[in-house]
């Protein structure tokens, strides 16, 4: 399997630390507001890692925070005039409701940065002992960045060129530090915000510490991966390596993933523009399998545009696999239960060539684009051989071969049949009539057919009741 890595800027070929075990870290949203679908992105691409690492049969450990304490989050508190942990707390479910409805699996561990300040205050304290951190007068910490020789590693930048751009920040009032380089690691309390008590000062922590704690903790000191979408390339993860290795003295993340952005129209998000949109925004226009899908249409590593039109083509696409196992389904409700032919064994095995074609591009750096064209082909195929009666061992062996091959990528293909209140109201209706007409088979049938479809039914004095079970 190669992953591109951010950090030799070549694909490699994937060696874990542990045989058998993958541990993997994805910087999580900020959460302030719904999530736009451009947070989507990093999700649904690393959840497709995950998968088809796991279909691998790799034990995928994987980490992926919620940022619950910072200045947007601080801002909306302030405007509603709630906790700032009412404000994360709302947007964590909401965000977690997203996650569900785009088939995006729950990580193994979902870190709070809250609640995690112990390891965060002892990161840097450490970081002080070893010389690779210092307290301002104010209880400002900052990072000595100079002190850790390989900074710049992961963004191939040089320290004399960020020099010579970060210059005027000496000007605008940050001439505490000791060097325009050096970031914050923990700061000052302003009046009204969240705080902690720490040796330097009441305050919080700075965004990059979180990661670099939460990773330690749950990961271990050296991980397998790191990943997020390609803006935290620098300074984000730049400055997380530099804390974790000066802290750990190890090797932080052996590989470093990074997805490109997502735009709309060909123009970057912007709230102001009014090319913005979040999931849920979305969901109320379409199924978010199609979100998915169009997600994955692409590459992780090229820029994505989302349109209409390109919406309507993920549509369509999704909906020719759909299809075909609807048909799967069809058919093989009148198929014939003897063994699989010597004809369909021959089919049998030019279909799994598409499985190999699906594994042979996932293995190449996750290019989900080439992926999901394998599954078109394996769909194609299923259209065009299963005319003219065929075993149901043959027609179910083709539909477990699209439904693998879909989950790997998180693509729900098979519909469940949602009913609609209207459509139980009259089926109740219909078992009423039966049992008045004493046919009580046909009236248990329709409480079975129901319960089958996960509706419960109770018989109340004030007459019949529905429920979801
Ligand atoms: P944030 O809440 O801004 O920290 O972002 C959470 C994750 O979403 C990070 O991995 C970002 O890199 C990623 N992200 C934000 N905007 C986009 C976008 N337009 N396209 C792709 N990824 C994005
Ligand atoms: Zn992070």
């Amino acid at each position: 399997m190669k992953i591109y890595n951010t950090l030799s800027g070549r694909k490699e070929e994937f060696v874990p630390i542990e045989e058998g075990k993958v541990s993997m870290y994805v910087c999580g949203p900020t959460v302030y507001n719904l999530i736009h679908i451009g947070n989507a992105r990093p999700m649904l691409v690393f959840d497709t890692v995950r998968r088809y690492m796991e279909y691998k049969g790799y034990d995928v450990n994987f980490v992926s925070n919620f940022t619950d304490v910072d200045d947007k989050i601080i801002k909306k508190a302030l405007e509603e005039g709630v906790d700032a942990s009412v404000i994360s707390e709302r947007y964590i479910a909401e965000c977690k409701k997203d996650m569900e409805g785009m088939n995006v699996k729950p990580a193994t561990t979902h870190p709070l940065a809250t609640q995690e300040i112990g390891g965060m205050l002892e990161m840097i304290g450490s970081l002080i002992e070893k010389g690779h951190a210092y307290a301002a007068a104010d209880g400002t910490v900052y990072f000595r960045t100079r002190s850790f020789r390989e900074y710049g590693k992961l963004s191939h930048k040089n320290l004399d060129d960020l020099q010579g751009g970060n210059r005027s920040l000496l000007v605008s009032g940050e001439n505490q530090k000791e060097d325009p380089l050096d970031f914050v690691l923990w700061k000052p309390k302003k009046e009204g915000e969240p705080y902690w008590e720490s040796p330097w000062c009441d305050g919080r922590p700075g965004w990059h510490i979180e990661c670099s704690v939460m990773s330690r903790k749950y990961l271990g000191e050296e991980i397998d991966i790191h990943a997020g979408g390609e803006d935290l390339v620098f300074p984000h993860h730049e400055n997380e390596i530099a804390q974790s290795e000066a802290a750990n003295g190890k090797t932080f993340a052996h590989y470093w993933m990074h997805n490109a952005f997502l735009n709309i129209d060909n123009h970057k998000m912007s709230k102001s523009a009014g090319n913005f949109f979040t999931v849920r925004d979305i969901s109320e226009k379409y199924d978010l399998q199609v979100l998915r899908f169009f997600m994955l249409s692409a590459h992780y590593r090229s820029p994505l545009n989302f349109s209409a039109e390109l919406m309507q083509a993920a549509q369509n696409g999704y909906d020719r696999i759909v299809t075909a196992v609807e048909n799967l389904d069809y058919l093989m409700k009148s198929a014939g239960e003897e063994a699989e032919s010597a004809a369909e064994k021959e089919l049998e095995e030019q279909a799994e060539t598409f499985v190999a074609k699906f594994e042979e591009a996932m293995e190449d750096d996750f290019n989900t684009a080439d992926a999901l064209a394998a599954i078109f082909e394996l769909v194609k195929f299923v259209n065009t051989n299963t005319e003219g009666g065929h075993t149901r061992a043959y027609l179910q062996m083709l539909k477990d071969k699209i439904t693998m091959l879909a989950d790997i990528c998180g693509l729900i293909v098979e519909k469940k049949e949602e009913l609609l209140p209207e459509d139980i109201e009259a089926l109740i209706e219909e078992r009423q009539s039966a049992r008045k007409a004493k046919n009580f088979a046909r009236a248990d049938e329709i409480r079975n057919e129901l319960l089958e479809k996960g509706i419960v039914l109770e018989d109340t004095r004030e007459g019949v009741k529905w429920k979801r079970a």
